[in-house]
């Protein structure tokens, strides 16, 4: 019996004969489901398909680990790399392998973990591949689409290696959490976000959705909240769920100005452009 996955969000489901009828994930307002209906599939028919890993160093100690062509969502996982151990951080749906042995070579796996519901993708097939833990946020944990005895749940934040914490937000969900990584863009620190915060294509500026596919926005409060909780740590760079964009210098200040300017939109009172 297969792992179930979903087409549209990439998330896997516990092996049983025929698929569920539906994925809880993708039939949430923050999510859509294909006018011609859901569909499923399976590692096995993704690999079939000719998807492939892809796994490219992004900067000393950290290495995306993406689906080619991607699969659903399409956001590339991120391997945080320690003296004492790794984190891989939203894995996509699609895992064969060739990432398996990659991330082998790079030391194995601590923990598994990702930003939110969206982008659990393969966590269980990782952390079994690795006896690795499963981070989940407790507000979040109940999205898990298959639930598996490696979770360890957690709030807030956590220190989970050595200058590698995971810090809630809030906001696109309850639990969506950012990778606070104090060795990131050379020592000047990084977050990892996923969607928790968006770069802008043009990469000098950060945005907010809570339903990025449906368009619609985050409230002031949330906007608010997710700026207060990364406050606190030093960082210059921001990595989102892709390969691209990522804004690349000076980004605590691009946090605090453009959740400014988002709020000024939300309150109707942004300027009009010259
Ligand atoms: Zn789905
Ligand atoms: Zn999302």
């Amino acid at each position: 019996m297969p792992v179930w996955i979903c087409e549209t969000c990439g998330n896997h489901y516990p092996e049983t004969a025929s698929p569920p009828r539906a994925c809880v994930i993708c039939e949430d307002e923050r999510q859509w489901v294909p006018p011609s209906g859901q569909r499923w599939t399976t590692l096995t028919e993704l690999g079939a398909a000719g998807h492939q890993s892809a796994v490219r160093e992004i900067e000393p100690g950290l290495t995306g680990i993406g689906a080619d062509p991607p699969v659903a969502i399409g956001q590339r996982a991120l391997l945080v790399q320690t003296g004492e151990g790794n984190l891989l951080w939203d894995p996509s749906g699609y895992v064969d392998e060739s990432a398996i042995q990659a991330v082998r070579t790079a030391g194995g796996l601590r923990a598994v973990a990702a930003s939110h519901p969206h982008f659990y993708g393969a966590s269980v097939e990782w952390s079994r591949a690795f006896s690795a833990e499963i981070l989940l946020p407790e507000a979040d944990a109940h999205w898990l689409t298959r639930p598996d005895p490696a979770v360890r749940t957690w709030s807030r934040t956590l220190g989970v290696l050595p200058g590698v914490t995971l810090v809630q937000c809030g906001g696109h969900f309850p639990g969506s959490s950012v990778v606070h990584w104090a060795e990131g863009a050379s020592g000047a620190g990084a977050l990892l976000v996923g969607d928790t915060i968006f770069v802008t294509p043009g990469e000098d500026r950060l945005t907010f959705l809570w339903s990025a596919p449906n368009r619609l926005p985050l409230p002031e409060r949330a906007v608010k909240a997710v700026v207060e909780a990364v406050q606190p740590y030093s960082f210059d760079r921001v990595y989102g769920g892709w390969w691209q964009p990522v804004l690349r210098h000076d980004a605590h200040r691009v946090l605090a100005a453009s959740a400014q300017r988002y709020i000024s939109f939300l309150r109707g009172d942004a300027p009009s452009s010259r």
